[in-house]
């Protein structure tokens, strides 16, 4: 039942449109697939055009002038065009995913009905070419407009042959506002288990656009499903904390949704907001009044955000960003120049407009109890970090206007000394950044730079 809809256009880019073309040409067939006529259906502009077909790779490659082997054992090729690079993968039939990871072999067909079987929902199991319109096998432009996730025939096997997408079907939802069907969604709660056959790195991709997306609130139904309890059980802990404080009225777990919800969709922010209270499970106290404390949270939480990241494969920047914004996030801040100055430079300079809005958003995931005073610290914070940001106050050992040769022309001899004079300007410079000249340092730091060094005093 080859359901073709010949009233659907999608315009595809014109590179992509040659590859078509080429291929069909040449007698195979050829559908753009997946991803990128979901978005077109839906009104987004899809960020890569992914190219189904009949021809086998060697006949891709034989097609194009430029090709890359990007996953020949999987059926892909990339075609590149003027620098632009376009997946050509090869009808196919996937075996199961025995180790989680990879099909454990693929079978290439003629079928385009057997390649989108193959694919994982509905929605992302639709072909296009302007010849034959829209290829929908499955429903998935009803389940589009019905904001719908529901899974590609029995839910329960596909979610065995690989349960990655046991993840991918809340990403999705989260990605559009849309639902996860019931059966997907029951199939998907009761397999949870088996993402622990899954490798770190798929989760984490998953996670991540789960976190990014409109709606990182469906972390909630990741909890929900049993899905974090296989791979951040530490979330689970945070669900099932309360925070009987009158700061708070969500437990630990609604707290980190709400705060999620309240920065930018950027990954550091995301899941450090994700990440900043993991300690408070263990941090917990109770006083005889009844009321919870969580002293010394942030140091826990690092720890633990130490073990998560390290766990779910970050790369070493995004770890160590995130981990200084936990770790500070709830510090408080001297509300001088001065002072932000300082915090600028134990922060890091980079990490500082990142950390306000770690504040802002933790404080408005919080009761309204004291919050106007909490904001107006923070609009406060804000204001003298514009004001240091705009004149450009040094806030960097190397934008100190005095450097080491300086010294050595000044006649000091290289040494650990120097380190310490130029130590002792930059804490001069942050107390005054006016002071930042070549002249003012050095009249100023004269004596300590003609000082001798101990030893050789007399000689
Ligand atoms: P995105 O915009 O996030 O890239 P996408 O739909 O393109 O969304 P990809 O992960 O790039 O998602 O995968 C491309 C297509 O391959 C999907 O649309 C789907 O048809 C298929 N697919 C990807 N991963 C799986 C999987 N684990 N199981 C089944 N099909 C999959
Ligand atoms: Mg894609």
């Amino acid at each position: 039942m080859m359901t073709e809809d010949r009233n659907v256009r999608i315009e595809i880019p014109s590179k992509a449109a040659r590859i078509l073309d080429r291929l069909m040409n040449a007698g195979h067939e050829a559908y753009v697939v997946g991803g990128c006529v979901r978005d077109s259906l839906l009104g987004i502009e899809p960020h890569d055009w992914d190219i189904t077909t009949s021809a086998r790779p060697e006949a891709v490659k034989a097609l194009f002038k430029k090709t890359v082997d990007t996953g020949l054992k999987h059926g892909t090729v990339t075609v590149l065009l003027q620098g632009e690079g376009f997946e050509v993968t090869t009808y196919r039939v996937d075996g199961a995913y025995k180790d989680g990871r990879h099909p454990e072999k693929v079978t290439f067909t003629s079928s385009l009905a057997e390649d989108l079987r193959r694919r994982d929902f509905t929605i992302n199991a639709m072909a296009y070419n302007d010849r034959d319109g829209l290829v929908d096998l499955f429903g998935g432009q009803k389940d589009l407009e019905e904001g719908l996730i529901r899974a590609v025939g029995c839910p329960r096997e596909r979610f065995s042959e690989d349960a990655l997408r046991i993840m991918r079907a809340v990403r999705f939802a989260a990605r559009f506002g849309f639902r996860i069907e019931e059966k997907t969604r029951e199939a998907a709660a009761s397999m949870a288990g088996n993402l622990k056959l899954v490798s770190a790195e798929r989760i984490r991709a998953e996670l991540d656009a789960l976190l990014v997306s409109p709606h990182p609130e469906m972390l909630r139904d990741l909890y929900e499903m049993g899905i974090t309890a296989v791979f951040l059980p530490e979330f689970d802990l945070c669900m099932e904390t309360p925070q009987v404080n009158p700061h708070h009225m969500y437990t630990v777990g609604e707290h980190t949704i709400q705060s999620i919800r309240g920065v930018a969709p950027d990954l550091t922010l995301r899941l450090t907001m994700l990440l900043h209270d993991f300690g408070k499970p263990a941090a917990r106290t109770t006083d005889s009044r009844g009321i919870d404390h969580f002293w010394g949270h942030p140091e826990i939480s690092e720890k633990i955000s130490r073990d998560i990241l390290r766990r779910l494969r970050y790369d070493n920047r995004t770890r160590d960003r995130v981990l200084k914004l936990v770790l500070c996030h709830d510090d408080i801040l001297r509300l001088t120049e001065a002072g932000i100055r300082r915090y600028m430079v134990k922060i890091g300079p980079d990490l500082f407009p990142l950390l306000l809005q770690v504040k802002a958003a933790d404080i408005r995931a919080q009761s309204m109890y004291m919050r106007a005073q909490k904001e107006s610290i923070l609009l406060r914070a804000g204001i003298l970090y514009e004001r240091v940001a705009r004149r450009g106050d040094c806030v960097r050992m190397a934008d100190l206007a005095v450097k080491g040769e300086d010294l050595i022309r000044a006649g000091m001899e290289p040494g650990p000394r120097m380190g310490e004079v130029l130590k002792a300007m930059f804490e001069e410079v942050l107390e005054n950044p006016r002071h930042n000249t070549r002249s003012w340092l050095l009249e100023r730091f004269g004596e300590e730079i003609s000082e001798k060094p101990p030893g050789k005093q007399g000689q």
